[in-house]
C-alpha cells in the first residue's frame, strides 16, 4: 500500500487486539480498536475506516448484527475473524454481506494478504474498469465474452462462462454457495447445491491445467468457492 490505510478491529480477545497493535502498523496499517459490537458500530461511523476486521463472538452483540447495522451505511470491505467450528456462522456472515474471512488462529501473512486483497478490491472504479480480465495464463473479454487459455480460445456453455464472470467479478472474494447459486441461477435455486458442484467440476476441466488442485477456482470447504487473484 502507497497510503496508509485505516483499518477497525472490532475485537473482544485482548491478545489477538494486542498482537494486531503490533504487526499492522509495523506493516503500514493505521489501527482502530473496539472491544464490543456497540463500540465497534460506533467507532465505525466516527472513523470511517477502509476496512473492518469483526471478531463473529463479542459480548453484546452478534458479530451478524454489526455487519447488518454497517451495511446500512457503508460498502467499507469487512473482514471476519471467525473460530474453527463456525461454519454456519461465518457462511451467514458472508451473505449478510462480510467480504472475506480468516479462521482463528490466523497467520499474519494469510491475515496481510486477505487485506490488501480486501483493499485492492474496493478500491477498483464503479464503472467495473477494465473489460479485459486476465489472471495468469486466463483471459476474458467481457465485452466480446470470449474466454482464452494460453492464448487459445476455449468454448463454454452460457451457465459455465455466467459462473466465470460472477467469480472474475468478486475476484479474490470468497462467495457462499448460495451467494453463486443466486447470481447464477437465480434466487428460487439458492438450495441447488449440486447445479454449482456439476457446473464448477465442468469449469475446472476447462480451464484448469489440474483440476484436482485448481490455481484460479478454488474451493472454500464448507463456504464456497474463491477465484483467487494473488
Ligand atoms: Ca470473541
Amino acid at each position: 500500500m502507497s497510503q496508509e490505510a485505516t483499518i477497525l478491529l472490532i475485537e473482544d480477545e485482548p491478545e489477538i487486539r494486542r498482537f494486531l497493535r503490533t504487526t499492522l502498523p509495523a506493516h503500514g496499517f493505521r489501527l482502530y480498536e473496539a472491544a464490543t459490537g456497540r463500540d465497534g458500530i460506533a467507532e465505525a461511523q466516527a472513523r470511517n475506516p477502509d476496512l473492518i476486521l469483526l471478531d463473529l463472538g463479542l459480548p453484546d452483540l452478534e458479530g451478524s448484527e454489526v455487519i447488518r447495522q454497517v451495511r446500512e451505511w457503508t460498502a467499507t470491505p469487512i473482514i471476519v475473524l471467525s473460530a474453527r467450528d463456525q461454519e454456519q456462522v461465518k457462511v451467514a456472515a458472508l451473505d449478510l454481506g462480510a467480504d472475506d474471512y480468516v479462521t482463528k488462529p490466523f497467520g499474519v501473512n494469510e491475515l496481510l494478504a486477505r487485506m490488501r486483497a480486501a483493499l485492492r478490491h474496493a478500491s477498483r472504479p464503479a464503472d467495473g474498469g477494465e473489460s479485459v480480465f486476465t489472471l495468469g495464463d486466463l483471459k476474458v473479454d467481457l465485452g466480446r465474452r470470449q474466454v482464452f487459455l494460453s492464448g487459445k480460445e476455449i468454448h463454454l456453455t452460457p451457465i459455465e462462462y455466467k459462473l466465470l464472470i460472477t467469480l472474475i467479478r468478486y475476484a479474490g472474494k470468497v462467495l457462499t454457495h448460495r451467494q453463486l447459486l443466486k447470481e447464477v441461477w437465480g434466487p428460487l435455486h439458492v438450495d441447488e447445491g449440486h447445479y454449482l458442484r456439476v457446473y464448477m467440476r465442468q469449469l475446472r476441466n476447462k480451464l484448469e491445467k489440474n483440476p484436482a488442485h485448481p490455481r484460479y477456482l478454488v474451493t472454500e470447504l464448507g463456504v464456497g468457492y474463491r477465484l483467487r487473484t494473488e
